[in-house]
């Protein structure tokens, strides 16, 4: 059997007809770039995450670029940003100046550590932003992130490029923070056909600085306030955007489905640790991580029965190249460090069917039995 990490294929046949003529109105209005379609989708994206805006942008990183820049954060200033994360979210800090302060992960929610943040908050001056990230479709802790956010004077930008529709206690994640992004690259929860994202904010000051500053900083065409960057959702992603939205909710309960039955066959498999959800989170599992045991060879043995997997992330990012220049060591983000070797996600989409969830399965438990 042939399972792949995720089917984008099998997911377009069943919206077929309706992404087919969607994208071929757009051709006939020309209306490529803006226009109505984009606006659209930013007013469902905004219902759908119950905030005020929604701004279409180029993608999840520009995003936060974005934001960084609405917020103010400039060179001389410092952002928290957790040591396990795609290198977008370091990346975005960087890219306006500002230095990157990495904070190790909490052992069993891989997302930002609370305690260690709070240390830092202690002995680091200049901190102005924290960038949680929901991580693998799980929320960061934004109860404890805003209670620090008020009590050290930060801004707080939800990195949620993988957790479209996840939820504390009910409430959606993307309405904690001062600003949010979104990424709608491909293989997202909400994914268009190309890139694209959204910044999403309850302020509408945020939100029209936001707006200016994606398009050439301008008030009108010719007329710039200030400079910007030219970074926009395109018509046509936005027209698939909108198909595609309609069945977010659905996909991620499917998703759900396929977490519980991988949690079900694996549980008592004392090779595999299984990912952990905190009470009152709703986790729409863009990704099932597991740490593994003997990973390299379960990974070969999984890939020759036709099971692909993947790796979030093989390297934490303060022990990349990219920032060798911090001079960090593996006992500064120990969780970190030591889960980089054991990481394992499993194939997970919401078309994944039962009995592709029990072949996964099947092969773990063989290969374990063998090795
Ligand atoms: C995908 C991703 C991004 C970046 O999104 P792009 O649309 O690819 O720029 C940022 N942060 C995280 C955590 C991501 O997974």
């Amino acid at each position: 059997m042939k399972i792949p990490f995720l089917d984008l294929k099998s997911q377009y046949q069943t919206i077929k007809s309706e992404i087919d003529s969607a994208i071929a109105k757009i051709f006939d209005n020309t209306a490529f770039v803006g226009g109505e379609i984009v606006e659209e989708f930013n007013q469902q994206f905004a219902t759908f995450i119950s905030a005020k805006h929604a701004l279409g942008v180029g993608n999840g990183t520009d995003a936060l670029i974005i934001a960084l820049k609405v917020l103010g954060i400039k060179k001389g200033d410092k952002v928290i940003v957790p040591a396990n994360s795609f290198i977008a979210t370091s990346e975005a800090v960087s890219s306006v100046g500002a230095e990157v302060i990495f904070v190790d992960c909490d052992p069993d929610y891989y997302t930002i550590d609370i305690q260690k943040i709070r240390e830092l908050l202690e002995r680091e001056k200049q901190i102005k932003a924290i960038i949680p990230v929901h991580l693998y479709g799980q929320p960061a802790d934004m109860e404890s992130i805003m209670d620090l956010a008020k009590d050290y004077n930060l801004f707080v930008i939800e990195d949620c490029a993988q957790a479209h529709g996840a939820k504390i206690n009910g409430k959606n994640i993307g309405t904690f923070g001062d600003i949010s992004s979104f990424s709608f690259y491909p293989g997202k929860n909400l994914g268009a056909y190309g890139d694209g994202g959204s910044l999403v904010t309850n302020s509408s000051e945020y939100y029209k600085k936001a707006k200016m500053y994606a398009n050439h900083g301008r008030i009108e065409k010719y007329n710039h306030e200030f400079e910007g960057i030219n970074s926009r959702l395109d018509a046509i992603q936005a027209a698939i955007l909108n198909v595609k939205i309609k069945y977010l909710e659905k996909w991620n309960k499917s998703r759900n489905r396929v977490a519980e039955k991988y949690n079900e066959l694996l549980n008592n498999c004392s090779k595999i640790e299984l990912p952990l959800i905190k009470d009152g989170n709703y986790s729409v599992y863009h990704l099932f991580v597991v740490r593994a045991q003997n990973r390299e060879n379960l990974i070969t043995y999984l890939n020759n029965n036709g099971i692909a997997t993947g790796i979030h992330y093989p390297i934490g990012l303060p022990f990349l190249n990219a920032y060798k220049y911090k001079n960090h060591k593996s006992s500064d983000f120990p969780v970190t460090y030591n889960y980089q070797d054991k990481l394992l996600s499993l194939p997970i989409f919401p078309e994944m069917t039962d009995v592709q969830i029990e072949y996964v399965c099947k092969s773990i438990r063989d290969f374990y039995l063998n090795y």
